[in-house]
């Protein structure tokens, strides 16, 4: 560190006022970041003030999904977080490799890199922050437990069972660090026919309530399952975009389920 000395973590405070929510899944390509920019942008359209870390280091997506293109701008000795069309305030390790490199850093790195997101970003006052998580049990979580105590856990899964088992093993490190597990999240739950509206249970059915039900016996408080988001195209045109669902297309009925999501939480 060379002498520098840490500032303080506005959000591990007593007193914070900022609601900070790790989104975790056990493994990758369930949805965790899609469902972290739904939320975000179903939370703004709230009127709250919401802030997005990307800690999904090897796999940052969120700046796309989000449609930022501007870098951050350093003020003074800090980083002012770009606002994205949605008006969510995003950082990501994206936004610090030149071009689209790949990030090799490894643990000790990765938890300084967090740690900057959290305590040398100038985020303002939020009301909350959603941070996405890289998917399994690695050091960011475990980081992310000790620079934010409070930090509270989405765990977010598939219907399938295989998918279901390492989700509940991505939520029982939020057990062992005594951080509270908000609820689970199901995506990709069921598709409409295009034919005939019938749902198809495209990944199987029940891992959401599987690994709310784990989770519940493991902390011995009732972890619920928050939603059921079905898939929907235009969901993943919308991260291709850069135009979160919740925002552009709010009845439609997946963006209903992440708002449904963003009023419980
Ligand atoms: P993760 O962050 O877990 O790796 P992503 O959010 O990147 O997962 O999602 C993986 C892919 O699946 C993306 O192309 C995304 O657009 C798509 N996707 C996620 N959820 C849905 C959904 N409910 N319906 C349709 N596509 C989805």
């Amino acid at each position: 560190r060379g002498g520098q000395v840490d500032r303080e973590i506005p959000f591990a405070q007593p007193g914070s006022l900022t609601r900070v929510y790790a989104i975790a899944s056990g493994k990758g390509g369930v949805g965790k970041s899609s469902v972290t920019v739904n939320l975000a942008a179903a939370l703004v359209a709230k009127g709250l003030k919401v802030g997005v870390v990307d800690a999904d280091i090897y796999g940052h997506s969120i700046p796309r999904m989000l449609g930022v293109t501007e870098p951050p701008t350093p003020i003074d000795d800090m980083i002012l977080a770009p606002t994205a069309p949605s008006g969510v305030k995003v950082i990501s390790i994206g936004m610090f490799t030149p071009g689209n490199s790949p990030v090799v850093w490894r643990g000790p790195m990765l938890h300084r890199a967090i740690q900057q997101f959290l305590g040398d970003v100038y985020w303002g006052d939020l009301d909350v922050l959603l941070l996405d998580l890289p998917p399994g049990t690695g050091d960011i979580a475990i980081s992310v437990a000790q620079l934010v105590p409070n930090a509270e856990i989405l765990v977010v899964t598939t219907p399938q069972q295989a998918a279901a088992e390492v989700a509940e093993r991505a939520g029982t490190i939020a057990v062992q660090t005594r951080q509270r597990i908000t609820g689970v999240i199901e995506n990709m739950s069921w598709m409409p026919c295009p034919h005939c509206g019938e749902q198809v249970d495209v990944f199987g059915s029940g891992g959401g309530e599987t690994v709310a039900e784990a989770l519940t016996r493991a902390t011995g408080t009732k972890v619920p399952v928050l939603g059921q988001i079905p898939i929907d195209v235009r969901l993943r045109e919308g991260g291709d975009n850069g135009q979160p669902l919740t925002a552009s297309d709010p009845d439609s009925p997946a963006a209903q389920v992440l708002i449904g999501i963003a009023d419980k939480i």
